[in-house]
């Protein structure tokens, strides 16, 4: 029986002399695999589809470990994205987080969502993109489960505390007496509020940001990289040797 779904192409893969196996993103079921017969001729409907980046409308139908589109439409290319080196590489680090981290049957709506709005915004951003990029893996890895505590100590739940550390195996912050324990590092409020300001702002309105604390980006990536359990992504090392 087919359905409907909305996917993102993770990432397309050459199979055999005319067809492309997707790794997707869908809307209904965490991570798939889809079969786009034809899709490496120019002259077929699923060509269009099938292209790495893509936010597609489709119909699918199961068929034991791989699903097979049946057909479907383009809901956005994000073809500004792919005209901007900076927004490029990290638009494909996106996608790479998300091939990591999405597991199968695993129901991400709200994520996914996200990760729409993301690409669209990310489509014209040209100040300040790595907020964008902080901003979003501090609300992917909290939808994941993993919320960082920003307001309370995590150890005692002291409200607030004042001489703050912020510990990655803790999850959050911890306060002056709980503090001499294990990973955690001295910190400031002012890196915590900002912290705090990217999780829960929304991508559209980070350019009225004036500013954020260089540390709350480098604290959001470590707890980030820990929580997802990989030390450093491929697509970010494009920008290092740029
Ligand atoms: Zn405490």
């Amino acid at each position: 029986m087919s359905e409907q779904d909305e996917i993102i192409v993770l990432k397309e893969i050459d199979y055999k002399d005319y067809d492309k196996i997707l790794h997707c993103f869908s809307k209904k079921r965490g991570r798939i695999q889809v079969m786009a017969r034809g899709a490496q001729k120019s002259n077929s409907e699923n060509m269009s589809i099938a292209q790495t980046f893509n936010y597609c409308d489709v119909t699918l139908i199961q068929n034991k470990e791989m699903f097979i589109l049946i057909n479907g439409s383009v809901l956005n290319s994000f073809y500004r994205l792919r005209q901007k080196y900076e927004n490029y590489v990290y638009g494909s680090y996106i996608l790479e987080i998300l091939n990591h981290v999405l597991q199968e049957n695993d129901h991400q709506a709200n994520a996914f969502e996200m990760t729409v709005r993301m690409l669209e915004v990310l489509e014209d951003v040209s100040a300040n993109i790595s907020w964008y990029i902080h901003a979003y893996e501090i609300k992917l890895i909290s939808m994941m489960g993993f919320k960082p505590q920003l307001e309370h100590c995590a150890v005692c739940g002291a409200a607030r505390p004042r001489h703050i550390k912020f510990s990655i195996s803790e999850g959050g912050i911890i306060c002056n007496s709980c503090g001499v324990m294990k990973d955690s590092s001295l910190t400031t409020q002012e890196s915590i509020n900002d912290m705090f300001k990217l999780l829960y702002v929304k991508f559209e309105h980070i350019a009225t940001i004036k500013e954020i604390n260089i540390e709350a980006l480098k604290l959001i990536r470590k707890y980030f990289n820990a929580y997802v359990g990989k030390e450093q992504f491929k697509s970010l090392k494009l920008l290092e040797f740029k």
